[in-house]
């Protein structure tokens, strides 16, 4: 680092850290904030200079020198003193995706921000220590997901699927290390272990869904949710698992599957051919479903941020009809749902279609079939609106999500619709 550089950098994360004593004025640095002061001021004040040499970042605690998760965690647990602690073991095998890994981690160790921890750093008032799930109880992590009625449901549910009685224990962390998965093949050994992290990572969302959009949802839309989000991640293990997302959601069991399964990897983040849309927007991709056999059809959506971060997914059974007039319908769907969400409303959209019609129709400033006249006006009324929406036409191979959401919605009698 050249020293002027350096000089700025010191400047700078100095001036942070007074700073930050000096205006937060309802919480002072505690005395573990201050050691970490100086700690970091010892660490500065050690750097010595080279005045020749390119600039470059260099991740220490890995041999290559970049940075991965992790390393991360192996390094932190190190220094920590914990990497005899069993809690890791299993945890950074890329079976879920790596926030969910970090959440994860975080949870076992209980470093979670609950009620009960922001009570202990004077964030939030006593008064409001109560579990959302239950109000019945002081949020702690023990509590929230493996104490709570509400979490004892998601547990005995995934339970009594395999037909497993347990007894919970009192820990999150205990409930990890005795996690022990049935004799079904090695493919539903990864199953099992990724269904933990799962189980806890869905409980945490419905908890920030009720605090942060007072939206609630029952236990057995969130068991759906795990199904779902299992179904998902495992497309990304390598494994020939032949059964898509509906078939798992109407029959678990077929979780058991024996096939030849790959060793666990970190697989590399691929999503199809699904592209990201334009920075600062988000990407909906919407199919529709239909089968001759029933009298329904079905539309289901997925919403993902320009990372492929889902967002917010529905699954609606609609009045069986023309295939290109449900995906309409789709469209649609996803327009009143973007319309009716605060966060969104500001938002630049992209919504993807895999039906040409569909698309062209909507583009138009009219035609299209009479009797969807009244939904294809309220979709180029929207567009024209200033919402920034841009409908556009993508073929099949990206839409694996969206197709699998239609078809979930031929077995549902009301709307799915789930945040991330
Ligand atoms: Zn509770």
């Amino acid at each position: 680092m050249s020293e002027e550089k350096w000089v700025a950098a010191h400047k700078h994360y100095s001036g942070t850290i007074y700073g930050l004593e000096h205006h937060l004025s309802n919480r002072t640095l505690r005395p573990q904030d201050r050691q970490e002061k100086e700690i970091l001021s010892s660490i500065l004040d050690r750097v010595t200079l080279s005045h020749d040499g390119i600039d470059q970042y260099i991740w220490m605690p890995d041999k290559r020198g970049t940075f991965s998760v992790k390393s991360f965690g192996l390094e932190l647990a190190k220094r920590t003193n914990m990497s005899n602690l069993p809690t890791f073991k299993g945890l950074w095998a890329g079976l879920i995706p790596f926030r969910i890994e970090m959440f994860s981690w975080f949870a076992l160790l209980g470093k979670l921000n609950t009620k009960s921890k922001l009570i202990n750093l004077g964030l939030i008032p006593p008064s409001e220590s109560l579990c959302v799930l239950c109000e019945s109880y002081q949020e702690c992590h023990n509590h929230l997901l493996l104490q709570c009625d509400f979490a004892d449901t998601l547990w005995k549910w995934w339970l009594n699927l395999w037909g497993i009685k347990w007894v919970l224990p009192s820990t999150i962390k205990l409930a990890y290390e005795q996690w022990q998965h049935p004799n079904h093949g090695n493919f539903f050994k990864k199953v099992w272990k990724a269904a933990f992290f799962i189980i806890i990572w869905s409980i945490w969302k419905e908890r920030n869904m009720r605090i942060f959009e007072q939206k609630a949802s029952p236990p057995c839309d969130i068991q759906n949710l795990i199904l779902l989000r299992i179904s998902w991640w495992i497309k990304g293990w390598g494994d020939p698992f032949p059964y898509c997302s509906d078939d798992i959601l109407r029959n678990p069991q077929c979780l058991k599957w024996r096939g030849i399964t790959t060793k666990l990897f970190r697989p590399e983040h691929k999503q199809c051919d699904w592209l990201p849309p334009p920075n600062g927007s988000l990407k909906w991709n919407v199919d529709a479903s239909l089968k001759t056999s029933l009298p329904k059809s079905a539309i289901g959506g997925v919403l993902r941020d320009i990372n492929g971060n889902f967002r917010c997914l529905f699954s609606t059974p609609i009045p069986t009809m023309e295939i290109n007039n449900a995906e309409v319908l789709a469209i649609h769907r996803a327009i009143k749902i973007s319309k009716g969400s605060d966060r969104l409303s500001q938002c630049k959209l992209t919504i993807e279609s895999d039906s040409a019609n569909a698309v062209k129709w909507c583009n138009e400033s009219n035609g299209g079939p009479w009797n969807l006249n009244f939904i294809l006006n309220f979709i180029r009324n929207s567009s024209k609106e200033g919402l920034g929406i841009e409908i556009i036409y993508k073929g099949r191979e990206s839409n694996f999500v969206a197709d699998s959401l239609a078809k979930q919605g031929l077995v549902k009698e009301d709307e799915f619709l789930a945040w991330m």
